[in-house]
């Protein structure tokens, strides 16, 4: 019927189903609207003909992207200094997106001995039934990893720091030796979150004469910031391998809810002083760690001795110079609320679940990033394949460190620390 008015239908069904009302235009609030869509409505054949989707320039399936996934990824090409970005439903399916769209049969993945553990599962599993070998490389030792690049690895991931171990490697030196073997890089940069380092340009210079090729990002942490979304994101400074990685994510289906993206947008702005106070709080707990009898090490990038702590003080330390180890140097560059504490091996793994299932304050459970201090205790020896010297014999306990007021965490350690360690003391 041509020319029939929606509103004149007859039934109600119709007509409540195509409602014609549209609010004005130029509502402006802080926050951007939320679109969710499988269909996109096309006004005509020849438009749904000709829409395009791969440059951002239109809107084909709520797959292909809303004007709420687009404005998140422009966001997150910002705070990481990238030009392109691709979401995906979680960070691991971000490491995947980029497995599944650069590697092919016969090809080889090169990961740090100390990989974000699901990252190694990935290469164990899908990676090894589809013929794609993985070496693993010492996170320390860049002549390792120059070693271990054969004509067949196409691809290194590289985490800064490092998962659970907590080594922050030399990024810049990996990233130059895989530049001069033409070896495309990966960043895990979940740590950094865009914040304590910029991935495209790690001299820091604004040159970027130096930088990853492609940063990975579980959203799921800082930029969440809340503990409750799944989400992750794949930026690259190359069209062509933004691509790559567009097409196999459009074929793989990995689309993000609008309300998820919604809630990351609206976590977004404050990420700056959170990560700024997870890491406050966070170096104050693990120097006073540092001088509790129970503690053997303390593995905090931004802690002098820690396993490359001059690396990441060259990296994210802006403006720290040779001062001595202390509060000094302790407060100044950036790093995550993130570290690992290894408890002495006289204590037994007991004594260790003991001591985490007797903090308060701190929960016990996986993922980090939101408001609410968390502690997981992990088994070092399965996770680890070559010896790791640097590391002191115990147990590793990792902790996260939330919004709670310091002096609180510290107490509930404190007690903890003495219930569980108190009889077998020195
Ligand atoms: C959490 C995390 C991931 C995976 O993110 P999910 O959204 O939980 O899948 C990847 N890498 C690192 C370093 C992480 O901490």
């Amino acid at each position: 019927m041509a020319g029939m008015n929606h509103t004149d239908a007859d039934d109600l069904s119709t007509r409540i189903v195509h409602h014609d009302y549209i609010p004005p235009a130029g509502f402006a609030a802080l926050q951007p609207g939320v679109y969710k869509a499988s269909t996109v409505i096309f006004p005509n054949v020849a438009a749904m003909r000709t829409r395009e989707w791969k440059d951002k320039s239109s809107y084909t399936y709520g797959l292909h992207g809303t004007p709420t996934t687009f404005t998140l990824e422009e966001r997150l090409c910002m705070l990481e200094g990238g030009l392109q970005c691709v979401l995906q439903p979680s960070g691991l399916a971000a490491i995947a997106n980029v497995a599944l769209a650069l590697l092919e049969t016969g090809d080889e993945v090169l990961l740090p001995d100390n990989v974000y553990g699901p990252s190694l599962a990935l290469a164990n599993g899908e990676l090894a039934r589809f013929g794609i070998r993985h070496g693993l490389y010492d996170p320390l030792d860049k002549a390792d990893l120059a070693a271990r690049i054969t004509p067949a690895t196409r691809l290194v991931w590289l985490e800064a720091p490092g998962s659970v171990t907590m080594e922050f490697p030399d990024l810049c030196g990996q990233v130059r030796i895989c530049r001069a073997r033409g070896v495309i890089t990966a960043l895990d940069n979940t740590w950094g979150a865009g914040l304590a380092f910029a991935p495209f340009d790690l001299t820091g210079d604004g040159s970027r004469s130096l930088g990853v090729d492609i940063s990975a990002h579980a959203l799921t942490k800082f930029p969440s910031g809340n503990g409750d979304v799944l989400m992750g994101s794949v930026i690259t400074r190359d069209p062509e391998l933004h691509m790559k990685i567009k097409l196999t994510h459009m074929r793989l289906g990995l689309g993000v809810a609008g309300n998820d993206a919604e809630a990351v947008l609206r976590a977004l702005p404050s990420i700056g002083l959170r990560y700024r106070a997870h890491d406050a709080a966070a170096r104050q707990l693990a120097l006073w760690l540092q001088q509790q009898p129970a503690i053997a090490q303390v593995l905090h990038p931004a802690l002098a001795g820690s396993p490359g702590h001059a690396h990441w003080q060259a990296l994210c330390g802006a403006g720290v110079t040779e001062a001595p180890c202390g509060a000094d140097t302790a407060t100044r560059g950036a790093a995550a609320g993130l570290f690992s504490v290894i408890i002495d091996a006289r204590y037994t793994q007991s004594q260790v679940d003991a001591f985490c299932d007797g903090l308060r304050l701190f929960k016990i459970g996986y993922s980090w990033g939101g408001p609410m201090s968390l502690v997981v205790p992990y088994h070092l020896a399965s996770m680890r394949l070559r010896p790791a010297p640097h590391l002191k014999p115990g147990t590793l306990v990792r902790f996260f460190i939330g919004l709670e007021a310091v002096p609180d965490l510290q107490q509930d350690l404190q007690q903890a620390l003495e219930r569980a360690f108190a009889a077998d003391g020195p």
